[in-house]
């Protein structure tokens, strides 16, 4: 299974990935857990990531896919990924083409998630994440002040870019950078649109529907 799940910020890119990767058993690999735990290691290219990633802009794509690019050489990676966030920018799609090329890989599908802006700006605003395990929770009014995580314990926070300003530019950024890439992808036949607006479940079910019928072609 090599998929690339595609779509704005919020449109639930990382919940799908979860469990799509609890399906398939595949490598999820998520440019954004990717950047944020260089972030948290204080490494050189978290430092250079911060600033970017806190105002809601593009990390370099340099950097990005110089990333990409060390987790694909891996054998486990290879033969079985969910990339989540990436591409982002035609340049990354173009550097994506060049390394499949590279490594004999033959991507299966572009799913690209949809919801619209007014959902988006809701979700986020109200996305959580567990530092423990990652869950990412979309809290209700009732579980406004939730510290801690119901399935590890762990300690609930909220993204510093999942703050209002950082969320309006990450929008801009999207339209601006990111979708032009669903006319790339809409090209090479792999890109399967999916209405995102549904439950979690539902939104899974019609992921792995349209993964399946592709196959059967
Ligand atoms: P979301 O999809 O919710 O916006 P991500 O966790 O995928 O969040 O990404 C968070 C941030 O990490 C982005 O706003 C950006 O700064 C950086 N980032 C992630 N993936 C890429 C990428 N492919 N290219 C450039 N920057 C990226
Ligand atoms: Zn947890």
């Amino acid at each position: 299974m090599k998929i690339i799940l595609f779509g704005p910020p919020g449109v639930g890119k990382g919940t799908q990935a979860k469990l799509l990767v609890e399906e398939f058993h595949s490598v999820h690999i998520s440019t954004g857990d990717l950047l944020r735990e260089a972030v948290k290691n204080k490494t050189n290219l978290g430092l250079k990531a911060k600033t970017y990633m806190d105002a809601g802009n593009l990390v370099p794509d340099e950097v990005v896919i110089g990333l990409i690019e060390e987790v694909l050489r891996s054998d486990e990676a290879r033969e079985n990924f969910i990339l989540d966030g990436f591409p982002r920018t035609i340049p990354q799609a173009a550097a994506l083409d060049a390394l499949f090329e590279k490594l004999g890989i033959q991507l299966d599908n572009v799913i690209s998630l949809d919801v619209d802006n007014e959902e988006i700006i809701n979700r986020l605003s109200r996305r959580r994440l567990c530092r423990g395990c990652g869950r990412i929770y979309t809290i209700t009014k009732v579980e406004a002040d939730l510290k801690t995580c119901t399935q590890c314990g762990g300690e609930i926070y909220q993204r510093d870019d999942d703050k209002p300003e950082p969320v309006r530019r990450r929008l801009e950024v999207y339209q601006q950078q990111t979708q032009p890439l669903i006319e790339y992808y809409r090209k090479t036949n792999r890109l399967v649109p999916i209405d995102g607006m549904d439950e979690i479940g539902y939104v899974h079910k019609l992921i792995l529907d349209a993964i399946y019928k592709d196959r059967k072609k």
